[in-house]
């Protein structure tokens, strides 16, 4: 036997007890809030049994499915093409667990008052531990009520939706659950998507064949992909299936992989279609109008994953912190890196609470015109700044941990990666703010949702009443917004929002996110929050001991 110890110069000490495996849903107080308020109770259990599972066993597999990239295989050994992509085994695994447990379309397959709302908790608590494979998940889960559009394709929404993950490469008939890809951006334009060159020309009925190319198309071992292409009509939307509807592969050729800042568990690649087979879903000429509904469901889970890198980069920050000793004391009993930890957690919890609140509009969207509206004009407000807020975020909570925290065997390099991900796709920083002057000028129930939210939280914080008012001069178009002011008053918009949001939640950090993001007293980085705050009460709700 062994008896010497395991290093011959020193002991290990004033380390902190490994992270996982940790009750991510438990732990969560500010998640468990927001679900109930916004009537996701009934779903409890699930979530329940979900937190803990990705805290483990999923938080586990996530190390090796990140590190080791999917590859691509274009050719077998004989010179066939194949056009598949190969993953880790573990990616496999996650994917199995978070379709069984209702990742992508718990909405759908179970719809009751709260299911959206207990779905974009699911997300969030999976995009914590492998935000890779998220893009698949939300791609799948927003998919959906699309496909729904085009009576021949009720059974590829009913198995997109379905609790069944099946990874082999064969087509749609063989498989009892799908997952769904989404292919709109090319060379010559992504934001613009009306610069789109890929033909789509008629065979039969709504039949089509597509030549052309897509710069970016991630997940491409999805069974099915809604795919944006110029018909005769103009720019129309497809399904464009990977296996022919007649048997073989689709003429869909993948010519690369993406070698990629982070997101590296998820395959993105380059494709050709080489006349390949698709199903027109909606009119010709309507393909942006149709592919939207599905852009408005991957926006919010943009939203919460970025809520979720926030969350998970906090709670290892807290651990680390309680455990890690300096100038003989635990880290958190330094005053100002409870000032960093307090500041991370108002906006950890500001970004959480307001995605749970869009959540709740688009789950009471189809019978209250209201809800309808805010869910639209919110989702690009909170896409916008909560996106913009995670990189920044990471790295700070990144630093709590000191070196550990720029070493891989820590997830924070992984988040960070991650991070400036969910600002760039499905409509970058720029795009959403022009989408929320568009929305503002013309869809007025937008601007009038947006008022009866903030006025309902009006009363309650003098920095919040303040800031209100000019708002209330925009909302009510006393106040034009010029382009090039459209960051500054959706930046304004998305503090007011989460400001009320905490407010009317009764969250205990509403004072302090007011007095910091409203009232000025806040510098430009994380760990700047004015004295006379209660550190103590924001830090214990973050993560109990
Ligand atoms: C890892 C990864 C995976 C992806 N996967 C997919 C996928 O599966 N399917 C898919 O369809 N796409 C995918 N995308 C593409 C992504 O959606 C686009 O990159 C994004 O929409 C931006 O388009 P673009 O790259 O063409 O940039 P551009 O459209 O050229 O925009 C560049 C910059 O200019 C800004 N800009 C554009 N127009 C304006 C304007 N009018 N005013 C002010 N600013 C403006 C944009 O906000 C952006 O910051 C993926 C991207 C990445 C990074």
């Amino acid at each position: 036997m062994d008896t010497l110890p395991p290093f011959a110069t020193h002991r290990v000490e004033n380390q902190p007890p490994p992270f996982a495996p940790r009750d991510l849903w438990r732990d969560d107080v500010a998640l468990r809030e927001a679900v109930s308020r916004e009537s996701g109770d009934s779903h409890a259990e699930a979530l329940a049994r979900y937190g803990a599972l990705a805290g483990d066993e999923i938080y586990r597999l996530s190390f090796d499915a990140h590190r080791d990239k999917p590859r691509l295989r274009s050719h077998d050994a004989l010179g066939h093409r194949i056009d598949l992509v190969e993953f880790h085994p573990n990616y496999h695994a996650i994917m199995r667990a978070a379709i069984e447990h209702g990742v992508a379309g718990l909405s759908w397959h179970d719809p009751r008052p709260g299911s959206h709302v207990a779905r974009a908790a699911l997300s969030y608590l999976h995009h914590q531990v492998e935000p890779g494979t998220s893009c698949p998940l939300t791609m799948t889960h927003a998919a959906a009520p699309v496909l729904r559009h085009a009576p021949a394709l009720v059974e590829w929404a009913r198995k997109a939706a379905a609790p069944s993950y099946d990874g082999r490469d064969v087509g749609f008939g063989d498989k009892a659950g799908l997952t769904l890809g989404m292919g709109m951006t090319e060379k010559q334009g992504g934001s613009d998507v009306r610069a789109n060159q890929t033909l789509a020309t008629p065979v039969s009925g709504d039949e089509y064949e597509l030549v052309g190319h897509k710069w970016f198309f991630s997940a491409p071992m999805s069974d099915g992909f809604l795919v944006l292409a110029q018909a005769p009509g103009g720019l129309s939307c497809f399904l464009m299936p990977r296996w022919h509807p007649h048997g073989g592969k689709n003429a869909l050729r993948l010519m690369r992989l993406k070698d990629k800042l982070g997101d590296w568990s998820n395959a993105s690649s380059e494709v050709e279609f080489q006349g390949a087979w698709a199903q027109r879903i909606g009119d010709e000429g309507r393909g942006v109008a149709t592919i939207i509904e599905m852009v408005m469901l991957t926006r919010l889970d943009c939203m919460l994953g970025s809520a979720g890198e926030m969350r998970m980069a906090l709670a290892q920050a807290m651990h680390h912190a309680r455990h890690r000793r300096s100038f003989g004391k635990p880290l958190l009993d330094h005053a100002l890196m409870r000032n960093v930890l307090a500041d991370l957690a108002l906006e950890a919890e500001a970004a959480i609470q307001f995605a749970i609140r869009v959540a709740g509009a688009v789950d009471r969207a189809g019978g209250d015109a209201r809800e309808q509206a805010f869910a639209r004009i919110a989702t690009a407000i909170g896409k916008y700044w909560i996106c913009k807020r995670a990189p920044a975020f990471v790295n700070e909570a990144q630093e709590c941990l000191g070196g550990a925290g720029y070493v891989e065997e820590s997830i924070l390099p992984r988040l960070y990666r991650q991070a400036p991900l969910n600002s760039i796709w499905e409509g970058s920083g720029n795009i959403q703010c022009l989408d929320v002057l568009r929305a503002l000028a013309r869809e007025p129930q937008t601007a009038a949702a947006l008022l009866a939210e903030l006025e309902s939280a009006a009363g309650r914080d003098a920095a919040f009443d303040t800031q209100f008012d000019p708002l209330r001069a925009v909302l009510s178009g006393r106040t034009p917004v010029v382009e090039a002011q459209a960051r500054v008053w959706t930046e304004r918009l998305a503090l007011a929002l989460q400001a009320a949001t905490l407010l009317r939640a009764g969250s205990p950090l509403a004072p302090a996110f007011c007095a910091s993001r409203l009232g000025g007293q806040h510098g430009l980085a994380f760990g700047t929050l004015p004295e006379g705050l209660d550190f103590d009460l924001v830090l214990q709700r973050v993560l109990p001991a």
